[in-house]
């Protein structure tokens, strides 16, 4: 099966379920799989369907852990939803990735791992506690996945006042298994509570912790897979251009292990908001993480991008490398307004703020380089999640999906608390 070293070199290998319930390495590396086999030469002419595909790709890595059927049903499972991929004119296409049941990309990923750990987790184990901290849409996607799933509770820590209304009932509604702490502070606050939690060694020795954030190989293995899906909706034999409306980098890395399987991709757009950390440092070559900034695209505020250790890895430590296979740009709200807004008149297609910063991206790179090739935008959310920017940029109401709509009039179950880690690990201890 395959196993996986971490990017600091000094943990010992470790297989696809280890990987998974330790989320970070115990050297405070990020998990990489160790082989990465050439899968596209094979899948390239195959007829499959999302699942199928998924299942195809996903196997190598788990294989000797998950039987192959109980693969298959992880995928028809997690996977139940469309993606689909919109043409917008000649070589410009759109791949819709807010299908699922909290209207972004990161059901893929939060799916995938939810029904991985159940399948790990027997009914002699011991009940799962999975942390999560959330500016918004990690925590909503880890509820929706985990929701009623045997062995496992699901707590999310999500800053007071720093939510989207829509998302602060998607976080507290679902109740069950799923809990909800409104932390009295900021996103990097709650992040900081998480990963005291995992060094506390009382808290470790009584409960059995794990942790849904980005940085888990899991959530990046299922993000590679629609890379492969745009492509063979696309079947056009040129190298595909994408741009990744990015933050973390987590989606972005998912398509750097999808070209590493064999998959033409031209080249890689990193398109960010004003938090323009990895397009400085693609310029200068310094990386230099700072706090994040308010933005419109907040999902992609972050200044201190997890995976960038990952991207430097694939690429052995090579700027030349990164350079020629990423391109870095930013954009200000003000631009990103100006993109839905273009979009919108031209093309009548509604985007939301993220997957406009990843619109002009493509634009301003096909007009530098005159690429003919397809141009692929990944679609990170449904515009309706971001209706107060929206809507002013396009001049019209926008109809909100029935899933979303579902929320709205729910009764908010949430636990007010301090940001002092005293807080939440009484609250673990004893809930
Ligand atoms: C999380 C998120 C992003 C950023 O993805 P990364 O993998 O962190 O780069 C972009 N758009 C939306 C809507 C998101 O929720």
């Amino acid at each position: 099966g395959g196993q996986c070293f971490s990017t600091n070199k000094k943990s010992s290998l470790v297989g696809f379920r280890d990987a998974l319930f330790q989320g970070l390495a115990p050297d405070g590396g990020l998990y990489l799989p160790e082989n990465i086999p050439i899968l596209w030469d094979k899948l390239k002419y195959k007829d499959l369907s999302y699942p199928e595909l998924a299942f195809e790709i996903l196997h190598p890595y788990v294989d000797g852990e998950i039987p192959k059927l109980s693969l298959a049903d992880i995928c028809q499972n997690a996977f139940s939803f469309i993606v689909h991929v919109n043409k917008i004119k000649k070589d410009h296409y759109i791949l819709e990735l807010f299908h699922g049941p909290t209207l972004a990309f990161k059901d893929f990923a939060a799916r995938f791992m939810a029904r991985s750990m159940e399948y790990f987790l027997d009914n002699n184990s011991k009940e799962l506690t999975v942390l999560v901290a959330t500016s918004g849409d990690t925590g909503s996607a880890v509820a929706s996945g985990f929701h009623n799933v045997d062995g496992i509770r699901v707590v999310i820590l999500y800053p007071k006042g720093r939510v989207t209304p829509i998302q602060e009932r998607q976080l507290t509604s679902l109740g069950d298994n799923i809990t909800a702490l409104e932390i009295d502070g900021s996103f990097d606050d709650c992040q900081l509570i998480v990963k005291m939690a995992f060094q506390d060694k009382d808290l470790n020795e009584s409960i059995h912790l794990s942790s849904a954030n980005s940085i888990n190989i899991a959530r990046l293995l299922p993000q590679s897979v629609y890379y492969f899906w745009a492509h063979k909706q696309i079947s056009r034999n040129e190298p595909i251009i994408v741009s990744v409306p990015s933050g973390n980098f987590g989606n972005l890395t998912g398509g750097l292990l999808a070209k590493k399987m064999g998959l033409p991709i031209e080249k890689f757009i990193a398109s960010t908001n004003k938090n323009d950390v990895v397009p400085e440092y693609l310029d200068s070559g310094k990386f230099q993480p700072r706090p994040s900034v308010r933005t419109l695209s907040n999902a992609m505020d972050v200044g201190d991008p997890s995976n960038l250790s990952r991207i430097q890895k694939l690429h052995n430590y090579d700027m030349k490398n990164i350079r020629n296979n990423i391109m870095g740009i930013a954009y200000t709200d003000d631009e990103t307004i100006d993109s839905i807004s273009k979009i919108f008149s031209e093309n009548q297609i509604i985007l939301d703020p993220h997957t406009a910063v990843g619109y002009a991206g493509l634009l301003d790179y096909k007009k530098e380089f005159n690429s003919m090739n397809p141009g692929v935008v990944l679609s990170t959310a449904h515009p309706a999640k971001f209706i107060e920017s929206v809507e002013p940029a396009i001049g019209e109401k926008i109809s909100i999906p029935k899933r979303l709509q579902h929320f709205i009039g729910r009764e908010m179950q949430k636990i007010e608390m301090s940001n002092r880690m005293s807080d939440v690990k009484e609250f673990l201890l004893t809930a």
